[in-house]
């Protein structure tokens, strides 16, 4: 068969083909069961606005805590567990734990942030996504002017009107909607606006190169000219320079997020910075 079909089938036998199948397959079967084994794990980063410099969200990022391999970061395993579909009921466990996270932080008397959660499409395609939703935040009593959803243009394309109809749902629960690593995707900007969503993230392509690359810079400068006209919040994602955090503030950007402000850390790294967040807080109010 592989002789049939020439010589480009060749690199299918390829001994490093080969190995990174076996990694795959490795990893989607030890995948199962992690969550049960309580081996994932939620960090949060810091989302600062520009103004106050005050924490005003922070994002949730799950990792996964093996027992062998060490941590591992979500761009190894989301992809994974988006296939067999894992990502459903680790996708609700995060939901939950960051909302439980977020009440915690609330009843321990820190200033209120929003907490902020990526879904993906396979969780947005599914039709009780806006009844779970709803569920979570009644078992854990957080507000809903506390949760923040992120979503990527990408899935809202598939079936616009489908789309739109579960952000207005989603919205109507009282919380807010972010359009998550937005340049990138298959932006069409005759639905931009009727997407029901408060702000968008600038993905950290533009960010990373917006003082060394004026093509980056032309991008990040009309995103934010965009998010202003259509009155959407901005915030852009991986700042890691002072020289980028000024040209952000300067064009007016409204809030950042990236290893200059802070990296995603567990739960009670971020506690500490939040008692800061909060002290400042009391002092502007004294
Ligand atoms: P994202 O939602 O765009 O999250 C931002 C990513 O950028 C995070 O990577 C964060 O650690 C990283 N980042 C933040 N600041 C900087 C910076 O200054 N420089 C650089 N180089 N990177 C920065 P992370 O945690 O590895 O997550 C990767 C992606 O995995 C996320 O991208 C998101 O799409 C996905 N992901 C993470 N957690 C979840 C989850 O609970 N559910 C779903 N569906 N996806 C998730
Ligand atoms: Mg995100
Ligand atoms: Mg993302
Ligand atoms: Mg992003």
């Amino acid at each position: 068969q592989a002789k049939q079909q020439g010589r480009s089938q060749h690199r299918f036998y390829s001994p490093e083909i080969n190995a990174r199948l076996q990694e795959r397959l490795t990893v989607e079967n030890e995948l199962r069961g992690a969550l049960e084994r309580g081996e994932m794990v939620v960090y949060y980063q810091p989302l600062i606005d520009l103004r106050s410099r005050q924490i005003t969200a922070v994002e949730a990022l799950v990792r996964w805590q093996h027992p062998t391999r060490g941590l591992i970061s979500p761009a190894k395993f989301i992809p994974i567990a988006e296939d067999n579909g894992l990502i459903i009921s680790i996708g609700e466990w995060v939901l939950r734990t960051a909302c439980e996270q977020n009440r915690t932080w609330q009843l321990a008397g820190m200033a209120p942030i929003r907490m902020s959660v990526n879904l993906s499409a396979r969780q947005f395609e599914k039709p009780n996504l806006v009844e779970i939703v709803k569920q979570i935040l009644q078992e854990t009593e957080l507000s809903a002017l506390y949760l923040e959803l992120e979503v990527t243009e990408s899935f809202l394309m598939g079936d616009v009107q489908r789309s739109i109809t579960t952000l207005k749902q989603l919205r109507e629960l009282g919380l807010w909607l972010a359009l998550d690593d937005f340049g990138t995707g298959y932006s069409s900007l005759n639905y931009l606006n009727r997407f029901p969503v408060n702000m968008l993230k600038i993905d950290q392509s533009f960010v990373q190169n917006v003082t060394s690359n004026s093509d980056s810079a032309a991008v990040t400068d009309a995103i934010i000219a965009l998010a202003k006209s259509l009155q959407l919040k901005i915030t852009a994602e991986g700042v890691e320079t002072q020289e980028q955090l000024e040209y952000l503030e300067q064009r007016g950007c409204h809030e950042g997020q990236g290893y200059y402000f802070g990296i995603p850390a567990p739960a009670e790294k971020i506690t500490e910075l939040l008692k800061l967040n909060s002290q400042q807080l009391e002092h502007l109010v004294a």
